[in-house]
């Protein structure tokens, strides 16, 4: 009857641990180098406790910081204005249509409030013109310039660097 905690490998895993250290991993290292962890810890010593985990941000941080009025104002202007370039030139009823609506639908849930009570009433004096790529462009540019005006004084004309 083998005695409680006798290995009857015992032996031959010191045998491979002393021939690995010699051999394999490195002949300097010690019994307690860490280098020789993971082929001592099979047999011979207990499994050495796991890493902690990583830090998890707590639910608040791991939020992202809401964007600012500026950064969600240039991301809408840079998409709208992307979309007025690549309309086309002869657009479908649909297309006008779709055109004129993204403009109301924006002037609704655009994320400032003050910002979208603005462009409504943008939208109210300047009716969406969406007959042709150049008309809805340059209908866009005259609106951009509608809201720049409100807040800098910063206008800027097709072609031309911005004024602030
Ligand atoms: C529908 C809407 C309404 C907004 N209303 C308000 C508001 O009431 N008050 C407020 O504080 N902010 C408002 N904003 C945000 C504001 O318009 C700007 O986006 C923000 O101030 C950042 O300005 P910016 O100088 O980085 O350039 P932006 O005005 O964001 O323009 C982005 C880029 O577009 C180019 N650009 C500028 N003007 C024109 C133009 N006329 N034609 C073509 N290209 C142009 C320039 O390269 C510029 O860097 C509104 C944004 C949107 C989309």
């Amino acid at each position: 009857m083998p005695l409680p905690g006798w290995n009857p490998l015992a032996s031959v895993l010191q045998t491979v641990a002393a021939f690995s250290r010699h051999l394999l991993i490195a002949p300097e290292a010690g019994p307690d180098d860490h280098r020789l962890r993971p082929l001592l810890s099979l047999s011979l010593s207990p499994p050495s406790p796991p890493p902690p985990p990583p830090e998890v941000p707590k639910e608040k941080d791991a939020k992202a910081a809401p964007l600012t009025k500026e950064e969600v104002g240039r991301a809408t202007w840079m998409l709208l204005h992307t979309i007025a370039a690549q309309f086309p030139d002869e657009p479908t009823r649909q297309q006008k249509r779709d055109a004129k609506e993204l403009m109301h639908i924006i002037s609704r849930l655009y994320p400032c409030k003050e910002c979208a009570d603005h462009f409504k009433e943008v939208l109210k004096a300047n009716p969406v013109q969406a007959g042709s790529q150049a008309e809805f462009s340059q209908w866009l540019c005259y609106v951009h310039n509608v809201v720049n005006r409100r807040i800098v004084g910063k206008v800027r004309s097709r072609g031309q660097k911005e004024e602030n």
